[in-house]
């Protein structure tokens, strides 16, 4: 009898888990709800009618990847073909400034990782690593020490890995994010973002700029106009992208984490739910702000919108970018095999 009972109990429950993990990779809709009023303003046309936005040249630079399946990178597909999720950082050249969005990897970066937990070797802490920042930096004719800032676009280990690479550069920081990093993700992991910060300075930044395209504030880091910071947040607490607008390319926006792949903001939807709850600081607000960026490609499809771990994105902005190079400075290509060179 009571062998019967377990048996009985037993498959109930592999039932029920085996319920759970098909309904994990169904899809999950987002919208639900008003459209935000005003996300519904458009301003195509009239970003730079007097001719005033400086020329600024925008490479992402890939320090590292991994293989992930679809169906893990975009809940409700059904795929698995293997997307690569990419380690990057971009080289911004302003010219009042040329900085960073994100850091990359450095070069010591494995030897950071060396006491992390098996766990978190295998999973979020697991990538193929290709080229440190300073290396690439070095590639593109830029000495780590002739960066003026960093903007780290928040406080996840993998965006703040680059910075030993970086000695002395100062970092510019969400103090909303730098406020919520000092309550515990510093110490996570063994102070690993602690650790990776190094002893660079700290450049707190307040978004007290107006709204700006439908974001509630904002922060224009030159007063230009050009570089334009405003929160995502959700993924982490303070967590910022950024518009570049510019005289000489496609206007771009840098999502950091908000969205892994274009296909998260087109649907919308998350990654698969285990995954972006080992990730995310807080699901509603997360969820909030894919639902915002979903309607804002919708009104704005002339700006490409790229996430810091989006490498098919990244590689075809480059390619759009390098040519757009060749014809208007005879610029020598710097081939993808050459920005991405295995060690
Ligand atoms: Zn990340």
């Amino acid at each position: 009898m009571k062998r019967q009972y377990w048996l009985t109990m037993g498959g109930v429950v592999l039932g029920l888990g085996a319920g759970i993990v098909f309904r994990s990779f169904l899809p999950q809709s987002l919208l639900h709800g008003e459209r935000k009023d005003d996300l519904e303003e458009s301003l195509v046309g009239s970003l730079d009618p007097q001719g005033t936005l400086p020329e600024i040249e925008v490479t992402f630079l890939r320090c590292g990847s991994v293989q992930v399946p679809e169906c893990i990178a975009v809940r409700g597909s059904l795929s698995a073909r293997p997307l690569t999720i990419s380690y990057s950082a971009v080289l911004i050249k302003h010219p009042q400034a040329t900085f960073l969005y994100d850091t990359g990897l450095c070069a010591d970066i494995e030897l950071f990782l060396m006491d992390q937990a098996l766990f978190f070797k295998q999973t979020l802490g697991r990538f193929d690593f290709e080229q440190s920042i300073s290396n690439l930096l070095h590639t593109y004719g830029v000495q780590a020490s002739d960066l003026d800032f960093a903007v780290i676009s928040h406080l996840h280990w993998d965006h703040v890995s680059g910075i030993p690479d970086l000695p002395g550069i100062p970092l510019r920081i969400n103090r909303v994010e730098y406020d919520a990093a000092s309550q515990g993700l510093f110490e996570r992991n063994r102070g690993l973002v602690r650790r990776l910060l190094s002893n660079n300075p700290v450049q707190l930044l307040d978004f007290t700029g107006d709204p700006y395209e439908g974001f509630p504030c904002s922060h224009d880091l030159f007063g230009d106009g050009s570089i334009i910071l405003v929160p995502l947040p959700g993924h982490t607490a303070g967590q910022m992208g950024m518009f570049i607008n510019r005289s000489n390319g496609a206007r771009l926006f840098l999502l950091a984490d908000a969205a892994w792949l274009a296909d998260n903001y087109v649907r919308p939807a998350t990654m698969h739910p285990v995954l972006w709850s080992l990730v995310t600081s807080d699901d509603a607000i997360a969820k909030q702000t894919l639902v915002d960026l979903y309607y804002f490609s919708r009104q704005h499809p002339e700006i490409a919108m790229i996430g810091m771990h989006d490498a098919q994105l990244q590689d075809a902005f480059m390619t759009v970018e390098q040519n757009r190079r060749i014809i208007h400075t005879q610029e020598t290509p710097i081939d993808a095999d050459a920005r991405r060179r295995v060690k």
